[in-house]
C-alpha cells in the first residue's frame, strides 16, 4: 500500500510513474490518472489526511479542509463524553435529593440509587477527556500527524499486525504495536510534542491522543486502499 501512497507524492515529478498492482503488470500512469483516481476518493478526513502524508504541495492548499476534518473527527466524541458527564451529574444530583425528600425517612432502594449514580459519576468523568481538549485541538492534531508521518514499521510484527497464535493456531494481534503495524513513539516524546510533561501527558491526555491516532490512520488507510483501487482501475 506504500507503492500507491508514494505515487502520490511523486505526483510532482515525472509525467508519468510506474503502479505495481500486484499482478505483475507496472502499467504507466500519468499525472492526470493520479489526480483524476484521487477524485474517486471519498471526501473527508481520511482523503485529506493521505493527501496530506503524501503530497505535501497539496497539503498546504488544504490546511482549512484538514482541520476541518480533524474538528469533525474530534468535536462530535468531545460533545459525546460532556453530555454523558452531565447527565451524570444530575442523576447523581437528584439520587442525592431523594435521599429522605421532604423529611421522609430514608430507604435502601434510595441508598442503593445514590451508590449506582455515584458510580456511573466515577465512570463519566474518568472517561471524559480533559475540559481545555478542543482549545488544545491544533497542537494534538500537529503532534499526532507527525508521529503518523514519521512512524516506523513495528519491528516486531514487521509491520505486519499480527503474530503467531500462542496455541500455534493461525495468528493474533501483535501485542507490541496493539495491531496497528507501527512503532509507537514514547509517552515522553508525545508529551514533548504536545508541550506537556510526562505524567501530564500519561494522566490527561494519551486517551485523547491514542483515541485520535487510531481513528486517523484508519481513515487515511481507508483512503488510501480506494485510491490503490481507483489507480488500477485506471491502470
Ligand atoms: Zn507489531
Amino acid at each position: 500500500m506504500g507503492n500507491v501512497r508514494e505515487l502520490l507524492g511523486s505526483r510532482m515529478g515525472p509525467t508519468t510513474v510506474k503502479l505495481d498492482t500486484g499482478r505483475g503488470g507496472t502499467p504507466d500512469l500519468t499525472t492526470q490518472d493520479i489526480a483524476a483516481a484521487l477524485a474517486f476518493v471519498q471526501q473527508g478526513l481520511g482523503r485529506e489526511l493521505l493527501e496530506a502524508l503524501w503530497w505535501p504541495e497539496s497539503a498546504a492548499r488544504r490546511r482549512d479542509q484538514l482541520r476541518q476534518g480533524v474538528i469533525g473527527l474530534v468535536a462530535p466524541e468531545f460533545n459525546r463524553q460532556q453530555f454523558a458527564l452531565s447527565t451524570a451529574r444530575t442523576e447523581f444530583g437528584i439520587a442525592k435529593a431523594s435521599m429522605g425528600w421532604g423529611g421522609g425517612s430514608v430507604t435502601e432502594g434510595q441508598r442503593k440509587e445514590l451508590r449506582r449514580t455515584e458510580i456511573a459519576l466515577e465512570a463519566a468523568r474518568a472517561g471524559a477527556w480533559p475540559n481545555n481538549t478542543m482549545e488544545q485541538l491544533g497542537v494534538l492534531a500537529g503532534a499526532v500527524f507527525s508521529e503518523m508521518a514519521t512512524a516506523c514499521s513495528c519491528k516486531k510484527c514487521d509491520g505486519g499486525r499480527t503474530q503467531p497464535a500462542a496455541d500455534g493456531l493461525g495468528v493474533t494481534k501483535c501485542e507490541e504495536c496493539g495491531g496497528s503495524g507501527f512503532e509507537p513513539l514514547s509517552g515522553r516524546k508525545r508529551a514533548s510534542a504536545i508541550g506537556a510533561d510526562c505524567s501530564a501527558y500519561s494522566r490527561f491526555w494519551q486517551p485523547v491522543y491514542t483515541w485520535m491516532l487510531g481513528r486517523m490512520r484508519a481513515m487515511e488507510e481507508a483512503a488510501a486502499t480506494e485510491f490503490g483501487r481507483a489507480l488500477t482501475r485506471a491502470a
